[in-house]
C-alpha cells in the first residue's frame, strides 16, 4: 500500500500522467496532479482521482520556463511541508520537422519541458526523500530515450538526456532508499498519440484507421501499450520488489526495439 504517501505527477491532466495517478490513488498514495488545461479536463482528472478517496491537490505551471517550476515546487512545499515522496516526471510534448527546420524556440521547449523541469524538480524533492530514507524518481522517457526515428531531434535528445539523467540520480542516491528509474513506452492510445495519427492520415491521405495500423506497427505486437500499463508499471516501481530497482529503463514498447 502506499498509504501515507504523496506523489507529484506532472501531465496528469491526460493519458499517461493520468494513467499513473490513478494507479497511485488505488493504493491510497495522495496526489498531486499537474497540467496545462482548462478548468473541465482539471475538474475530471481530479474527480477521478478523488474517487480512490485521498487527498489531491492541483498545480497548472507551464514547465518549460524554469521560473514557473520554482513557483510550482514552493506551492507544493506550501501545501505538502514534508516534501513528496514519488516524483513522477510524465509531463510532454512533441513536435515533428526535419533538423534544418526544426524551430529553435521549439527545440528550448522541448528540452525544458523534457529535461530541465526533471532536473529542477529532482533537486528540488530529492533532499527530503533522502532524509526520509525512502522515495522513488520515475522519469517517462520513450522508446526515442533508446533509437531514433526521423523529424523528431528535440524529442529524441530530449528523451536520451533524460535516460543519462536517470542513471546519474540512481548512481548518487545508491543505497539511500530512493531509486531513480526511466519509463520508455512504445506508442501508448493517449490524446499526444491520437493527434500523430491524425496528422498522419491528412498528410498521406490514408484513413484514421490506417495511419493508425501503420504507426502501431512499429511494435511486434501491432497492439498499443493502454494507459493503465504504464500506471500499473509505476506503482510497480514503487513497491518493495523494486527497491533493488535503479537506474533502469523499463522498456514497455510491444517488442519495438527487439529486433
Ligand atoms: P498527453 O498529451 O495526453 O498529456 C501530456 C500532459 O503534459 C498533459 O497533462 C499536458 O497538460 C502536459 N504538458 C504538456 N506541455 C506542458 C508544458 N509546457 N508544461 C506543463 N505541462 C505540460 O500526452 P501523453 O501521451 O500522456 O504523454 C505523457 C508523456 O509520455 C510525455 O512525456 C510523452 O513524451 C511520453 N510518451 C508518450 C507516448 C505515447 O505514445 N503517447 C510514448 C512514449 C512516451
Amino acid at each position: 500500500s502506499l498509504a501515507g504517501r504523496v506523489a507529484l505527477v506532472t501531465g496528469s491532466t491526460s493519458g499517461i500522467g493520468l494513467g499513473i495517478a490513478e494507479s497511485l490513488a488505488k493504493r491510497g498514495c495522495d496526489v498531486i496532479l499537474h497540467g496545462l488545461c482548462g478548468p473541465g479536463e482539471m475538474i475530471n482528472s481530479k474527480t477521478v482521482i478523488e474517487g480512490h478517496k485521498v487527498r489531491t491537490h492541483f498545480e497548472d505551471h507551464d514547465l518549460s520556463d524554469a521560473s514557473e517550476v520554482y513557483k510550482m515546487a514552493d506551492s507544493i512545499v506550501k501545501a505538502f511541508p514534508n516534501g513528496i515522496d514519488i516524483l513522477v516526471n510524465n509531463a510532454g510534448f512533441q513536435s515533428v520537422s526535419e533538423v534544418t527546420s526544426f524551430s529553435v524556440e521549439i527545440w528550448q521547449k522541448m528540452l525544458g519541458v523534457h529535461l530541465t523541469a526533471p532536473f529542477l524538480l529532482a533537486k528540488q524533492f530529492l533532499p527530503s526523500m533522502i532524509s526520509k530514507g525512502w522515495g522513488r524518481i520515475i522519469n517517462v522517457s520513450s522508446v526515442h530515450g533508446l533509437v531514433a526515428s526521423p523529424y523528431k531531434a528535440a524529442y529524441v535528445s530530449a528523451k536520451h538526456g533524460l535516460v543519462g539523467f536517470t542513471k546519474v540520480v540512481a548512481l548518487e542516491t545508491a543505497g539511500t532508499g530512493v531509486t531513480c528509474n526511466a519509463i520508455c513506452p512504445g506508442w501508448v492510445e493517449t490524446p499526444l498519440f491520437i493527434k500523430q495519427v491524425e496528422a498522419k492520415s491528412k498528410e498521406q491521405n490514408i484513413s484514421f484507421e490506417e495511419a493508425k495500423r501503420q504507426m502501431v506497427n512499429s511494435h511486434a505486437t501491432q497492439e498499443p501499450v493502454k494507459v493503465e500499463h504504464i500506471g500499473e508499471l509505476v506503482a510497480f516501481t514503487c513497491s518493495p520488489a523494486s527497491d533493488q530497482i535503479t537506474g533502469s529503463c523499463l522498456v514497455i514498447d510491444g517488442g519495438w526495439t527487439a529486433p
